[in-house]
């Protein structure tokens, strides 16, 4: 190769270099557009969704509340252990998303009882499982624990969560 076709092809590259540089800015140009939406007098609005984990929170929150009330603020498996104030207890953890927000899965303990549950020196989940037997039935206890064992999406935690906290509100 000459030394002018050497500095001709390097002149090459670098227009390419510079092109795709272009192209690459035109595109992330467009991403940041796509995130941006104008409202009815044409002023940029930027969109933004409320993070999954407040959302499961805010949700949490409704029906805890929503939970107490039904209960009447008294703990539902009452005996002298009784201690602390009243929380939302779930019979079967709410890490199984599916049944999180089950208002048969959902019920006002003291924090003794709801720590007592599965936690402590000596767990005692039977209270609670004794306790949603004798008042929904077995029917409902294994319909539950067929419930949990489902898996679920992100978008599926979206819409549930919105919908427990337009209900329980
Ligand atoms: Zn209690």
């Amino acid at each position: 190769m000459t030394k002018m076709g050497a500095k001709l092809d390097r002149e090459q590259k670098i227009a390419n270099a510079l092109l795709k540089q272009k192209l690459r800015y035109a595109k992330m140009l467009t991403k940041r557009q796509a995130r941006h939406t104008k409202d009815k007098k044409g002023v940029k609005v930027r969109q933004r969704l409320i993070p999954l984990k407040k959302l499961k929170i805010m949700a949490d929150q409704a029906l805890s509340l929503w939970v107490r009330k039904r209960d009447g603020f008294r703990c539902v498996t009452p005996d002298l252990k009784c201690k602390g104030c009243m929380q939302g207890s779930h019979l079967i953890k709410k890490g199984r998303t599916r049944i999180r927000w089950e208002e048969t899965n959902v019920h006002c303990q003291c924090a003794h009882h709801n720590y007592n549950h599965d936690q402590g020196f000596r767990p005692s989940p039977e209270i609670l499982t004794n306790y949603v037997i004798n008042k929904y039935g077995v029917g409902e206890y294994n319909r539950l624990c067929a419930l949990s064992k489902e898996e679920v999406t992100s978008l599926w935690i979206r819409n549930k969560a919105t919908e427990v906290i337009e209900k329980y509100k």
